[in-house]
């Protein structure tokens, strides 16, 4: 992450600050997207730029403490402009195979734990004008895929994790939140 040239946003739009666990948005399920006008628009530019600026490759819209079912997504931070999603009310319509690779997530800085993913989904989501198109992902966009949309229903990677996995990480954050270092 780090040997990221720093992200210039784009002037004039609103920057929001990512919420951190166990912020209580991030827990609950978000609410469906029915208008797609011109603030929608907007708020996916700004969840963009917020994404980019906090170093990330996928942002939920709870994430910014906005419950809707919203996600940006560009796992190659910018390299490739064909990698910059946005889905909105995405679902799952298939998954396959497994993989397991170590995962973190802007509302849990610097938490990074192996995670088990399927390899393969498709998912079916509209995009900001409301038509509905599917993708298809594998590796790192699988598991980006599945991040986001469990964001959405409020589920973060350490509910994926085993339970003593999951107790010492929430142990870690006490801990840190005590210190005042959260
Ligand atoms: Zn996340």
């Amino acid at each position: 992450m780090s040997d990221r040239t720093p992200h210039v946003p784009k002037p004039g739009v609103k920057i929001h600050e990512v919420v951190k666990y166990p912020e209580p948005v991030l827990a609950k399920v978000a609410e469906p997207v029915t208008v797609f006008d011109a603030e929608l628009e907007k708020l996916v530019e700004e969840m963009f730029e917020s994404m980019y600026l906090a170093e990330g490759i996928g942002l939920a819209a709870p994430q910014i403490a906005i419950s809707k079912q919203i996600t940006t997504i560009d796992v190659s931070y910018k390299e490739r402009p064909e990698d910059k999603l946005v889905l909105i009310n995405p679902v799952i319509l298939e998954m396959e195979g497994k993989q397991t690779e170590e995962e973190g997530c802007l509302s849990l800085p610097d938490i990074r734990e192996k995670v088990q993913r399927a390899s393969w989904v498709k998912v079916r989501a509209q995009n900001v004008k409301g038509e509905y198109f599917e993708i298809e992902g594998t590796e790192l966009l699988a598991r980006a895929l599945q991040h986001e949309i469990d964001h959405l229903h409020g589920i973060l990677f350490i509910d994926k994790l085993s339970r003593l996995k999951r107790d010492l990480v929430l142990r870690r954050i006490k801990k840190l939140i005590k210190h005042g270092e959260w």
